[in-house]
């Protein structure tokens, strides 16, 4: 079996799947996204074979509109195109396996035309603001972050002395954070759940507001996770998940993220909200 990044996470998703029963659901519905955002992965790099590394570093440029739209040029309007022709597979895919409230809106959304999914891609695509998104956006975003991945990717970025907790490519709040091994701690990092970049970040500062209070900044665990932390800040109310890879080394950050809902609502039973929902919208 081919042992790409998205196999990895499906082989993950179904371990954990086994032992949570409590996230089966949701990690179920994630195996089939996975899978077809691996084939969309696939047919964009094939797509791109023979397309020179300038015209890729133009399309790396996330903020802009999507490919094909205001700046068309022939290599865009080739992404977009293929988006667009993909676009109704993965909504028949959510109306099939997905939670009820998301293949309801995976039904409506399919009736619409090319050019209202266009609309929304782009629309997704191009925002990165604070204001919570509905279902459809949540969709969308699923359904273009291989998209995001994929032009990350061959982007040229500068880390080095990036101090901000904004996503260095998208501009994105970070969806989770990672502690690695390093020296005899686990230094954190913060992951973009769209894009997938992933940063350094100090590890007693608040992502969403800077706090750097090392007592409002409490850190709870649960049993049934202990390597994952939830990292609270009772200044702005907000918490993101960490997972120690220092203490789980078999974790896989955005899988595991998934799998822990019990955390979640955890922390939002004791009036802490999630700096950034992941991909499912929670
Ligand atoms: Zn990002
Ligand atoms: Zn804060």
């Amino acid at each position: 079996m081919a042992n790409t990044a998205w196999q990895r996470r499906i082989r993950r998703a179904e371990h954990l799947a086994a032992r949570h029963p409590f996230a089966a659901e949701i990690l179920g519905f994630y195996i089939h996204t996975a899978r077809f955002q691996e084939g969309l992965y696939q047919r964009l790099e094939r797509g791109s074979a023979g397309v020179s590394p300038a015209v890729l570093q133009e399309e790396a440029r996330v903020s802009r509109p999507l490919p094909g739209q205001q700046d068309a040029g022939a290599a865009n309007d080739r992404d977009l195109t293929e988006l667009v022709a993909s676009f109704p597979q993965f909504l028949s895919l959510v109306e099939e396996k997905g939670p009820a409230r998301l293949a309801q809106v995976a039904h409506d959304l399919r009736n619409e035309t090319s050019g209202s999914w266009s609309d929304l891609l782009n629309a997704c695509w191009s925002a990165h603001g604070d204001a919570p998104v509905d279902a459809q956006e949540f969709l969308a975003l699923a359904f273009l972050q291989p998209y995001a991945e994929f032009v990350r990717s061959r982007a040229p970025m500068q880390l080095d002395g990036y101090t901000h907790s904004l996503c260095p490519f998208c501009n994105r709040k970070p969806a989770l954070g990672v502690l690695r091994q390093q020296g005899d701690g686990g230094r954190r990092s913060l992951l973009c759940g769209f894009c997938l970049a992933e940063w350094e970040f100090r590890r007693i500062v608040c992502p969403g507001c800077g706090q750097e209070d090392h007592a409002k900044l409490p850190v709870y665990t649960a049993d049934s996770f202990p390597y994952i932390r939830v990292e609270c800040c009772d200044t702005c109310q907000t918490y993101i998940k960490s997972i120690d890879l220092t203490k789980n080394g078999l974790a896989d950050p955005l899988v595991d993220e998934l799998a822990s809902v019990p955390l979640d609502l955890w922390a939002q039973e004791h009036g802490y909200a999630k700096l950034h929902p992941n991909l499912f919208g929670m």
